[in-house]
């Protein structure tokens, strides 16, 4: 039976896990902390691993577990930005989910939006409260505005055919266009300069990292509602505190923070947040912050642990190189995955 070790593994991870465990002949040991070098040792005796977006694998990590004799992580998610892919590259092979539900992301991105321009997170506690004064829960109608999408692959392009039924202009920025997106594409700038909306869908790359700085936060709309569900880095934070203090940026809405590793997906309830910049954007009134729960729906859960028990059958009993992430290797020119069907 093939031995997994499950980090950062919360009670819903071990429902949808184990549902599966029988069917793939897998046994999977779950472990609620994150994986590092305090805990690499935990994997020992197992044939994988299985990790989630804030179990950074970096080089020593990496080299921690290939000593272990771990010769495959699977990620139970799509980016794969945590992993030092150079280090892995000849050791040990990454395999992720590409798409678990795009619907999951791109509707979670729409609840945050309506949330904040309608105002329901306030609404929802007056009226808790028996207050039914409607002051200062004045919103705008979607209907007729401009949304900017950044990135328009999966979960982007459903972003797109929800905002179209909404009856939205539509504008995208990608670096890959695709055929099938609704909107216009547009350069960068056009669409920082025209969107009342800025929804954020690209993965975070070297090209991407800060994409949303002092400089083209100011190249944004005067009141624009900006909503990222994609990865915390591809917004300088404390850029965005300082924006939202000068009222250019009218509204946030947040599922990932650049700095949230140490944070999200634990109660810290009860205690005294170090980090200055997330508990001065949560104080705000025009700023959501969710903790990285747009995958979160019944169907995400059951296909990430459907297809990560496949990738790690694949992999351990057939020889299959399913998922494998692009490693950039230096062998790029002639793709050895093309090739051989693997990439070392
Ligand atoms: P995808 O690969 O289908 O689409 C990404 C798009 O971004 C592609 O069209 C690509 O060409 C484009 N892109 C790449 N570099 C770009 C750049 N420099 N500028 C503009 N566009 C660029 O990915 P997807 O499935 O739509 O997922 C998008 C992102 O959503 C993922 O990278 C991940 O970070 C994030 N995500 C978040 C959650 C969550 O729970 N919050 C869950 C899943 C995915």
């Amino acid at each position: 039976m093939i031995k997994v070790a499950v980090f950062s593994a919360k009670s819903y991870d071990v429902e949808s896990f184990s549902k599966v465990a029988e069917k793939y002949d897998i046994e999977y040991k779950y472990y609620d902390v994150s994986l590092s070098l305090d805990t690499v040792a935990l994997a020992k005796g197992c044939d994988a691993v299985c990790v989630f977006v804030n179990d950074k694998c970096d080089k020593p990590l990496i080299d921690a577990l290939y000593d272990l004799g771990i010769r495959l992580i699977a990620l139970r998610c799509a980016g794969y930005n945590n992993v030092d892919l150079n280090a892995a590259y000849g050791k040990i092979h990454i395999v992720r989910v590409p798409a678990y539900s795009p619907y999951a992301v791109a509707e979670h991105a729409i609840a945050l939006l309506l949330t904040s321009v309608r105002r329901i997170h306030k609404a929802y506690i007056r009226t808790r409260d028996y207050n039914f004064s409607l002051k200062g829960l004045t919103g705008f109608d979607f209907h007729g505005k401009t949304v900017g999408i950044i990135g328009t692959g999966k979960i982007g392009k459903i972003f797109a055919n929800i905002c179209q039924g909404f009856g939205m202009e539509i504008l995208g920025y990608d670096k890959f266009p695709a055929p099938d997106f609704p909107g216009k594409y547009v350069e960068l700038k056009e669409l920082l300069a025209k969107s009342d909306i800025i929804s954020l869908h690209c993965p975070l790359t070297d090209e991407t990292y800060h994409m949303f700085n002092k400089e083209t936060l100011k190249e944004t709309k005067k009141g624009v509602t900006i909503v990222n569900t994609s990865r915390g880095a591809l917004i300088d934070a404390e850029a965005l505190v300082e924006s939202l203090k000068e009222r250019h940026v009218g509204a946030v809405c947040l599922d990932v923070y650049e700095e949230e590793s140490n944070l999200f997906f634990n109660d810290y309830s009860g205690h005294i947040l170090n980090d200055d910049v997330l508990a001065r954007l949560i104080s705000m009134p025009n700023v959501i912050v969710t903790s990285h729960q747009a995958f979160l729906t019944n169907e995400a859960l059951a296909n990430i642990a459907d297809t990560t028990s496949s990738n790690i059958v694949g992999f351990i009993k057939e020889g299959k190189y399913l998922n494998e992430v692009c490693y950039q290797c230096p062998k790029k020119s002639e793709c050895m995955k093309k090739r051989e069907g693997k990439c070392f």
